[in-house]
């Protein structure tokens, strides 16, 4: 008498159409469709094919089979992780995953499957925790070894000033010295950013290609003389040096506060703002120019 399978939630516990049965590492079992796994998953398709032909033979022979004679397949991942991952190849609501482990259980099924709109979904639920707790996403991209996600990490740190005394729980795992190329990748970054505000002579160039004259150098009304766009860098530079990122840029405070400053001058007044929304494009597209050769170093 064979024992009682147990199975996963709807649609995947009965389906007389289903030809196919996932058991996965805690014991759970989901009806599934061979058609709709292998146009899904090229490995799958591989797995299956392989299963239909002769040489297969042993591997046959290896397999449970249910009561209706279907083939009982057992795949490494829980049933929480492979029941995210059916429900987006299925037709029907298919949540996102939250939780860290379970958008790092899901991207690792889906690279694994080559499920790839799945790889792709995962992948960017990974990069909004790394928006908010890099650290951790850090770690545990290490921990398997996905360069991509470290590197995504490693670029949204560039948000959290406080990096070097953040902590994680993972951080008990991560090597030293990947942990410290972290600090590298984030200490260039913020030596790369800040020097581009230091010699301005790389906005002349592209203010001249796009035939912007900035007008705040040139302010010769005393008590004025442009002196609030100097204010301006030095508090953009104190930005960028906890945050250096294009995104620091947007915050209105910056803009409110050089405006502030050029109100008092007439002739400032009427240009400031065009010169200061000009400014700030050409610093963004300079600070991702030069993140985008700043590297992070992976072992
Ligand atoms: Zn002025």
């Amino acid at each position: 008498m064979p024992t009682q399978l147990v199975y996963a939630r709807e649609p995947f516990n009965s389906d007389d159409r289903a030809d196919l049965i996932f058991r996965t590492r805690d014991g759970v079992h989901f009806l599934v469709h061979k058609q709709i796994i292998m146009t899904w998953s090229p490995y799958w398709e591989m797995q299956l094919l392989a299963l239909e032909q002769e040489e297969a033979e042993t591997w046959r022979r290896k397999l449970q089979y249910d009561s209706a004679g279907n083939p009982i397949i057992p795949v490494e991942e829980d049933s929480a992780t492979l029941d995210a991952l059916l429900r987006h190849v299925y037709p029907g609501d298919a949540p996102a995953p939250e939780g860290f482990a379970e958008a790092f259980a899901l991207l690792a099924a889906a690279r694994k499957y080559e499920v790839t709109t799945v790889v792709k979904l995962a992948k960017r639920s990974v990069a909004g925790l790394a928006d908010t707790n890099p650290l951790r996403v850090y770690a545990l991209a290490a921990a398997r070894g996905w360069d991509h996600e470290m590197r995504t990490a490693a670029r949204a740190a560039l948000g959290h000033p406080m990096l070097p005394e953040l902590y994680a729980q993972e951080l008990e795992d991560l090597h030293a010295g990947t942990y410290f190329r972290l600090l590298a990748y984030h200490r260039a970054c913020v030596k790369e950013v800040v020097a581009r505000t230091a010699d301005l002579h790389w906005v002349e160039v592209l203010a001249a290609e796009r035939g912007w004259q900035p007008q705040m150098g040139r302010c010769q009304i005393e008590g004025c003389g442009g002196a609030w766009f100097g204010k301006h860098l030095v508090a953009v530079r104190k930005a960028l040096r906890a945050r250096p990122r294009a995104k620091t840029l947007d915050d209105p405070q910056l803009l409110s506060a050089a405006l502030g400053g050029a109100m008092v001058c007439g002739v400032c007044r009427s240009t400031a703002y065009h010169d200061l929304q000009m400014f700030n494009a050409l610093l963004a597209e300079e600070i991702n120019r030069v993140l985008e050769g700043i590297e992070l170093e992976i072992k």
